[in-house]
């Protein structure tokens, strides 16, 4: 493939020297070159053009420009208009829809020049153009972005001090000057007074002056104060000697973009700020909030505010019975219930799962506004809500917690956080569908329960934890055919603790597993200063049952004590959280497996989520004394005791009724065919040396 240069002659306008930069850029294998006459006749074209239209040269010259063009289209330029445009710009450039010989589409990307003089004394036109055809839309996307460019580009000149030169009209109109204003100024007219005065700003200028380049992305102030974002490159354009004479500036207005992007990123923090389900803020805003308030930076002048955590009480129940879809459009529901009942300017968060948080803030005056909110809220929540056809309804639990305001330190948002969740868990352990706030009784019953955390490990070691031993009877003859193992623990300074208390605390903790072992080899050792046919009945916590071989322990310790494991009776008290992890069920199998008895202990208090798996590996089922203690007094009592007697038949399991306390009631539940209680009619808990082993013997539970 050849052409010479020569066949086209060129004026001196650079353009002979623009095909050069293309030549020398091997470009003609890529360059149709053609030119044409004044008619648009075909007058030379290169090999390139020749073979992309499929035309021998012989065959193409001399024919009309509108033949290599597909005829009829939009879009399609004539000849005449190319020419004006070249005549009006030197410049002119487009897309042509070229026909092949064959009547094929070929897209030629050109740019056109009008020349002069032509040999023959006229003017001529010179088509450089490409072959985009096969071009994705992609790349002539970014052709067009960059002509796109090209048109914004903001250019400005100043000199090494500076002073403003001159600027093109995409500069004057981005900033809103006449040239006129411009021409003299100092650059620094652009840039903040504080700015201008830095060292930066200065470095920056030093370092054109010096030869270079320089880019910058700031803001900039145009004449009527407003804000524009440019990406600018500042290039020292130097002078014959190479020395630095001025400076061009060359700038895109980002300001759009910047919105744009500003806007993006408020509506990803808005999102990564928001709970999904309801619209309302999440955990982690929430707890930024506190900090935010506790560090004293919002909040205005004395910053006191009340935190609430609502907590719905009911919610699982509803969740399993009628689906998470109904759980979720309940939770929706509840979410603007809580929203109708505070002003549009507190601040509401789901914290995930059922629990929502209100924070509000509280004028002088306010003293009653926490409480009130929190009755209010009670009731909203407690409203009746149809969902998918189902009326609905939950109840709720709601911890409150002031907060003085301030600017401490931020371990005060922990505090308060502290402080609102203490007083939802003093909500719901007195019964929910009430509230608690946070005060001096309650902050002194966390201290309480610190301590209690502190030295319980010191207690177990040292064995300050015993066992108390209370007596279980058979009905028929009134026996005692076992005892139950309670944990009793005397501290120096706080006196008796309940194990309600501690054993609470060592759950959380994770103590609870050493002592447990420690409370299990006393009731052993007991077990074994007993006549062989009574049992001892030990309370183990669900948490010691989710440990991987608690059962081979227990069997262990119960060989070392010589103690047959049919004697041993592993009370468990019935909670969800039972039946979740995989070991319990290993554990309790294992168990039974070892010949220990099971028994469900506060039955009827709990969850009444048992699988029936789980509830088929119990023998006994104890009646929780909050019946079987009040069916005297309590009708719907005596019922629930009825039933639970009827399916512990039914299930061929024997009952033990707890917290019996009065001669009567012994005697209707015998009545009832209870085969066994306990309680302090029967004896209260004491500790083993007081046990009279002298009047054991000849009994036993049978399951
Ligand atoms: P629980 O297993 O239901 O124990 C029965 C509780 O009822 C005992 O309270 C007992 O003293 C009390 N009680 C017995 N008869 C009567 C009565 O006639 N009237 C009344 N009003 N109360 C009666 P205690 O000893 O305070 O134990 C409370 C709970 O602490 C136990 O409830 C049990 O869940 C837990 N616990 C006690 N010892 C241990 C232990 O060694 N390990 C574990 N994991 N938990 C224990
Ligand atoms: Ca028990
Ligand atoms: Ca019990």
């Amino acid at each position: 493939m050849s052409y010479a240069f020569s066949d086209f002659p060129v004026d001196g306008n650079g353009l002979a020297a623009a095909l050069d930069a293309f030549a020398s850029a091997s470009l003609p294998e890529t360059l149709a070159l053609a030119r044409f006459d004044a008619d648009g006749r075909l007058e030379e074209a290169s090999d390139h053009f020749l073979s992309l239209f499929g035309y021998q040269r012989e065959d193409a010259l001399d024919k009309p420009f509108a033949d290599f063009v597909m005829t009829g289209e939009s879009g399609n330029a004539d000849f005449a208009a190319i020419w004006a445009a070249a005549a009006e710009d030197e410049d002119a450039s487009g897309t042509i829809r070229g026909r092949r010989r064959d009547g094929g589409l070929i897209l030629l990307r050109g740019d056109y020049r009008l020349c002069e003089p032509h040999p023959s004394g006229g003017q001529y036109l010179i088509l450089a153009g490409f072959d985009v055809t096969a071009e994705s839309d992609a790349a002539a996307q970014s052709r067009n972005e960059i002509a796109a460019l090209r048109r914004t580009m903001m250019v400005a000149e100043f000199d090494l001090d500076g002073r403003i030169l001159t600027a093109n009209e995409n500069f004057l109109a981005a900033f809103g000057y006449e040239l006129s204003e411009l021409v003299g100024r100092y650059h620094a007219m652009f840039v903040s007074a504080a700015y201008a005065g830095t060292d930066e700003y200065r470095q920056f200028w030093s370092a054109l002056r010096h030869g270079r380049c320089q880019t910058s992305q700031l803001r900039r102030f145009g004449k009527d104060g407003r804000e524009l974002w440019i990406d600018a490159f500042y290039s020292p354009i130097p002078d014959a000697a190479g020395l630095p004479a001025k400076i061009v500036k060359y700038a895109l207005d980002r300001t759009l973009e910047r919105r744009v992007e500003q806007r993006r990123q408020d509506e990803v923090r808005y999102l990564a700020d928001r709970d999904a389900l309801t619209g309302l803020y999440n955990r982690a805003a929430f707890s930024r909030h506190l900090q935010e308030l506790a560090l004293g930076r919002v909040g205005g002048r004395d910053g006191a505010h009340a935190a609430l955590i609502v907590d719905l009480d009911g919610f699982r129940t509803i969740n399993d019975a009628y689906g998470h879809q109904a759980g979720d459009a309940l939770l929706w529901v509840v979410g603007q219930r809580i929203r109708s009942v505070v002003r549009d300017q507190d601040f509401i968060a789901r914290l995930g799962g059922d629990q929502f948080a209100v924070v509000v803030p509280l004028s002088p005056g306010d003293d009653d506004l926490p409480e009130q909110l929190a009755e209010r809220l009670l009731r909203e929540v407690a409203q009746p809500i149809d969902v998918q056809e189902e009326r609905l309804s939950v109840g709720a639990s709601i911890g409150v917690a002031l907060f003085a305001g301030g600017d401490g330190p931020e371990p005060a948002a922990e505090d308060w956080l502290a402080h609102v969740d203490s007083a939802l868990a003093e909500a719901k352990r007195s019964g929910r569908g009430t509230y608690r706030l946070f005060d001096q009784a309650l902050h002194a019953r966390i201290q309480r329960r610190q301590l209690i955390e502190r030295e319980l490990d010191g207690a177990i070691r040292q064995g300050d934890i015993i066992l108390h031993y209370q007596p279980i009877v058979r009905l028929s003859d009134e026996h005692v055919v076992a005892f139950e193992a309670l944990a009793r623990w005397s501290h120096p300074s706080l006196g008796a603790v309940s194990p309600d208390e501690f054993v609470t605390v060592a759950e959380k903790t994770g103590q609870i597993h050493a002592m447990g072992i420690a409370l299990m080899t006393q009731a052993l050792q007991f077990a074994a200063s007993l006549p062989a046919d009574i049992g001892v009945a030990v309370n183990l916590s669900p948490m010691q049952l989710r440990r991987d071989g608690l059962a081979a322990r227990v069997a262990d310790l119960a060989r070392l004590h010589g103690v047959d494991p049919r004697r041993i009776e592993i009370e468990i008290t019935e909670t969800a959280a039972l039946g979740k992890a995989p070991a319990v069920l290993a554990n309790l199998r294992a168990l039974k497996a070892a010949g220990f008895r099971l028994s469900l202990d506060d039955f009827g208090t709990g969850y009444s989520s048992l699988s029936h798996l789980l509830l088929l590996s119990f023998d006994r089922i104890k009646i929780d004394r909050s019946f079987a203690g009040r069916f005297l007094e309590s009708t719907e009592c005596a019922c629930i005791v009825d039933a639970v007697l009827g399916l512990a038949r039914a299930l061929g399991v024997c009952v033990i009724a707890e917290g019996i306390e009065t001669a009567d009631g012994a005697a209707r539940l015998r009545e009832m065919g209870c085969a066994y209680a306990q309680g302090y009619y029967y004896g209260r808990p004491i500790a083993p040396a007081e046990v009279d082993r002298t009047t054991l013997g000849g009994a036993h539970i049978s399951a």
